[in-house]
């Protein structure tokens, strides 16, 4: 999603690009630590398309920062330049943030250097402490987090404050977690030997996070690093930079000491060379991405350099089976929480539903049902199930998938095109007659589209299942012992969620096969990938 969007246009300003509302070149906001809120700049930003402000509701207007944050201090990009944030509901310009580069990423991953040797000589319990504190202040503020979510975002209010509460409980969990990283000491062959196993933190570490999640991708990896005794240098989506920088301010004030924790901005433009610091950079140990499979191969590709471990959640297509025997009202229930959640755009959404001819008809049935009482809305309006998409890019590769679908063959059940509130709302829509070798059954369509596949027998769902170089999630509904456990160990995905459409749990560990990534988040497997493991031994006793 690589572009910067101005009220509803697609734009791609250049470095020195400022839309006007931002600190400009020579102004004195260059460089200077800001205490300022962004209540200003919105009236501004708002006042000449006369829509009313969407954050006004905000509580605490503290939380809504429009500077970076590194080594304890809120900082412009030292140019002064910025590039503007929309509320995709209605294109409006919510903000204009700091377009920050590769200078202001190495004092960012400097200053998380400086604070590293205090932070990890800090006890686990101390830690814990603190990011049980920093996990309250989130729980405390759900209201204005979730509206800040909401309003850069466009996911329905309901679903941000369930991510909200997603995003807090890693912190929790992870802190807790950190007082068992427990080490080894293991039977020696030597005599006068010991041999113990120490866990220690790897460093200072990089996050660079998508906008589908844009606070539960931050703690998701933030949680693990930090309860280890790392620290970390944060790069949110250009999309989303509000809800991370809210997360970060209630960080400070949780008492997370200041270089443990940055967040450095940037524009579309501005990855590339942000990236390329952080992966570059031999003070950086670790890199936890998650996005696009593209841009994960590039980062592991230039973390072999420097020999970086990496942490990579990328692109899923995730296979959504009902069998003949299923219960399928189950199966049409959970569709909403992997199909219609975030209007499909997150990487577990059920992006290839295959049935088997025996229930097609009536799943159909049903499915379309049900997707025909779904209220698309913005994501603050009252009841809302579909927000709009995240942005025109988004919206091309959707409405690019249904075409090519339906030229293939494949006919509209319901919905199939764009929602007659404009903009990016698109209908819920039901196809059938799908075949796996549509463009919507290879990639990823991310959006609010169900494309059913119909199949005949369980080899033929499993190889086609199989049949993608992704591995992330797999979904499949029977009531059989024997199939459940067939195609359970069949399936070729990192997660598999057998009578379910919801498996995300700060408990269990979140990641892929094949090209979907490398390592895992959440669970105590995750905190593994962020330690290094030591051999020390001990001679002459
Ligand atoms: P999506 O298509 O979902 O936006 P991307 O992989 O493009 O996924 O983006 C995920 C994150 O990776 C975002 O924070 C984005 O800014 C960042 N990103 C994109 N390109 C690069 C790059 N070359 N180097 C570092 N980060 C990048």
């Amino acid at each position: 999603m690589n572009r910067v969007r101005m009220c509803g246009h697609l734009v791609a300003p250049g470095r020195g690009y400022s839309p006007g509302l931002g600190p400009t070149p020579g102004s004195s906001l260059i460089s200077r630590p800001e205490e300022r809120s962004l209540e200003s700049r919105l009236v501004a930003s708002t006042a000449p398309h006369a829509s009313p402000d969407p954050l006004a509701g905000l509580e605490d207007r503290r939380l809504l920062r429009d500077l970076a944050y590194l080594g304890g201090a809120w900082v412009a990009a030292d140019d002064g330049t910025t590039f503007p944030v929309d509320d995709p509901s209605s294109g409006t310009q919510i903000a204009a943030l700091p377009r920050l580069g590769a200078a202001e990423t190495r004092r960012a991953i400097e200053a998380a250097g400086d604070a590293l040797p205090g932070w990890r000589a800090m006890t686990a319990k101390q830690r814990a402490r603190v990011m049980r504190d920093w996990a309250d202040a989130m729980r405390e503020h759900s209201e204005d987090l979730s509206l800040i979510l909401t309003v850069e975002q466009g996911k329905p209010i309901a679903e941000s404050r369930a991510e909200i509460e997603y995003a807090a409980s890693f912190l929790e969990w992870f802190g807790e977690e950190a007082k068992r990283l427990y080490g080894d000491v293991i039977p020696t062959p030597i005599p006068g030997r010991r041999v113990v196993v120490l866990k220690e933190p790897v460093g200072v570490t990089a996050g660079i996070t998508p906008w589908n999640f844009p606070s539960a991708m931050i703690t998701r990896k933030c949680a693990p690093a930090l309860a280890a005794g790392n620290t970390m240098v944060l790069k949110p989506a250009e999309q989303t930079p509000l809800s991370a920088l809210a997360i970060c301010e209630l960080a400070e004030r949780a008492g997370v000491p200041p270089g443990v924790f940055n967040v450095v901005t940037g524009a579309a433009e501005d990855a590339p060379a942000i990236g390329e610091e952080m992966t570059s950079n031999p003070t950086v140990r670790m890199v936890g991405f998650t996005g696009s499979t593209e841009v994960g191969k590039l980062l592991m590709r230039r973390c072999a350099e420097t020999v970086k471990k990496v942490s990579l959640e990328l692109g899923g297509n995730a296979p959504f089976i009902i069998f003949d025997d299923a219960d399928l009202d189950a199966a049409v229930d959970a569709l909403e929480s992997c199909k219609w959640r975030n209007a499909g755009q997150t990487c577990i959404s059920a992006n290839r539903i295959l049935v088997q001819r025996g229930v097609i008809d009536e799943f159909t049935a049903r499915l379309v049902d049900h997707a025909r009482g779904l209220k698309v809305a913005g994501g603050t309006v009252d009841g809302a199930q579909i927000g709009p998409l995240i942005d025109q890019q988004g919206f091309d590769k959707v409405t690019k998938h249904l075409a090519d679908a339906i030229d293939g063959g494949a006919k509209v059940a319901t919905g199939g095109g764009p929602h007659e509130l404009g903009g990016l709302f698109l209908q819920p829509t039901v196809l059938t007659d799908v075949t796996p070798d549509m463009v919507m059954s290879c990639e990823e369509t991310f959006g609010p589209v169900a494309g059913l596949i119909p199949f005949d027998t369980e080899e033929e769902a499993i190889r086609i299942a199989n049949d993608t170089p992704f591995g992330l999630c797999a979904y499949f509904f029977t009531r059989d012992m024997a199939t459940a456990w067939r195609v359970g160990e069949a399936l070729e995905a990192g997660i598999v969620g057998l009578n379910t459409g919801f498996v995300s749990t700060e408990v269990a560990p979140f990641g892929g096969v094949k090209e979907s990534g490398l390592g895992r988040e959440g669970s105590y497997y995750a905190i593994e990938e962020w330690v290094e493991t030591k051999y020390f031994t001990f001679a002459g006793l």
